[in-house]
């Protein structure tokens, strides 16, 4: 958060304006500045990701089946489910996590008409296998980019590739606006379409051409999004010396694989998962997340279950030809990482693992 001067100066002007939501100086200003940043044309904002996702799938016009990843947050699948589609599970790759470009195609049908990878703990998916993979069948690419604001691919921002790209501010993600989110767009039409999606489908108040939703991001929102956006180099600097302390520690013993930088990345260090292989490390990731909770400290098991096995979904789409996802699923954890966590909590984080 920033410090409560900064957020009462940014939301003041609220106070004479009252002017809350729809569109506002706040929402305008925000969405320059992101648009700015992530140097992509068209950034529109939602009141969270998830829609911001909805509405990307929702203006491409997708039919049938659209491969993507078990191994993510529900939202990614939902998404799909909520727009009629049929996701399609493809593995995962083993060094990174993302969407194994080298499977996608043995899954691609007639009905195939989208991929939606996801940058799964900021790690940058296979982009440039996957354009080609599109390219050649004629497939829509929307990124579900939620873990990798800010992050950039051979000097390149992430918010560029694909058709559509969609990062997430909820609070607890690396940068937020409280609840929030966005969908990048290089296509003007495209931009259209979802920033009408986002207001009930309507284009003016007598044009309503899409059975649209409610997306809009309000003021207050906004501000805090501006607010944070000033800081987050910052953020970013802290959370990186956190992760290299994790590292240092954890580094060349036996059954754990840690989370590594990938080449050409530049990261906004948002997970640090790490992969227990009980035959090496001598206890499994459940056992290590206990040990951990009964200490205070709360580890996630980012990702599990996968999302194709969800109570909703299991019986319901083929869930067995994803192995590597299942296995990682079955042993990660991601380790607390925040800016001010102090590097005598990651020690002593560390020390209750290997002991
Ligand atoms: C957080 C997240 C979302 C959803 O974003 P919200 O802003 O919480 O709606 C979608 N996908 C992934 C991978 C996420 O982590």
């Amino acid at each position: 958060m920033p410090s409560f001067e900064e957020y009462i100066k940014e939301i003041e002007p609220l106070f004479e304006s009252k002017w809350l939501t729809n569109m506002g100086a706040k929402h305008n200003e925000f969405k320059q500045k992101l648009e700015d940043y992530l140097c992509v044309k068209h950034a529109e904002l939602f009141c969270n990701g998830h829609l911001a996702l909805e509405a990307s799938l929702q203006a491409l016009e997708l039919t049938g089946e659209v491969i993507t990843t078990p191994f993510t947050f529900i939202s990614t699948t939902h998404a799909i489910v909520r727009n009629g589609l049929t996701p399609v599970f493809c593995d995962i790759k083993e060094n990174d996590y993302t969407i194994d470009p080298d499977k996608i195609e043995g899954l691609i049908t007639e009905n195939t008409s989208a991929i939606v990878p996801v940058h799964v703990y900021g790690n940058i998916c296979d982009v440039k296998k996957i354009e080609q993979l599109a390219n050649r069948y004629n497939l829509k690419v929307v990124y579900d980019a939620a873990h990798a604001f800010a992050e950039e691919y051979e000097g390149k921002s992430v918010a560029a590739f694909g058709d559509a790209s969609m990062f997430s501010f909820h609070a607890t993600k690396v940068f937020n606006s409280i609840e929030g989110g966005c969908a990048c767009f290089n296509d003007d039409a495209l931009a259209e379409k979802a920033r009408a999606i986002r207001n009930f489908g309507m284009y003016t108040q007598q044009d309503v051409l899409e059975i649209g939703t409610n997306g809009k991001m309000n003021e207050f929102s906004a501000a805090m999004g501006i607010c944070n956006l000033r800081h987050l180099e910052e953020e970013m600097e802290k959370r990186r010396k956190v992760v290299y302390r994790y590292q240092q520690n954890l580094k060349g013993k036996a059954g754990i694989t840690l989370w590594s930088e990938q080449n050409n990345v530049k990261h906004s260090y948002s997970y640090f998962p790490v992969l227990f292989e009980q035959g090496g490390f001598g206890k499994s990731r459940d056992e290590v997340e206990q040990i951990l909770q009964k200490n205070g400290i709360y580890a996630r098991k980012y990702f599990y279950p996968l999302t194709s096995g969800a109570g909703c979904y299991s019986e319901k789409y083929e869930n067995s030809s994803t192995p590597l996802a299942r296995h990682v699923a079955n042993n990660i954890l991601t380790l607390p990482l925040y800016a001010d966590l102090s590097v005598e909590d990651v020690d002593r984080i560390c020390k209750l693992i290997l002991e």
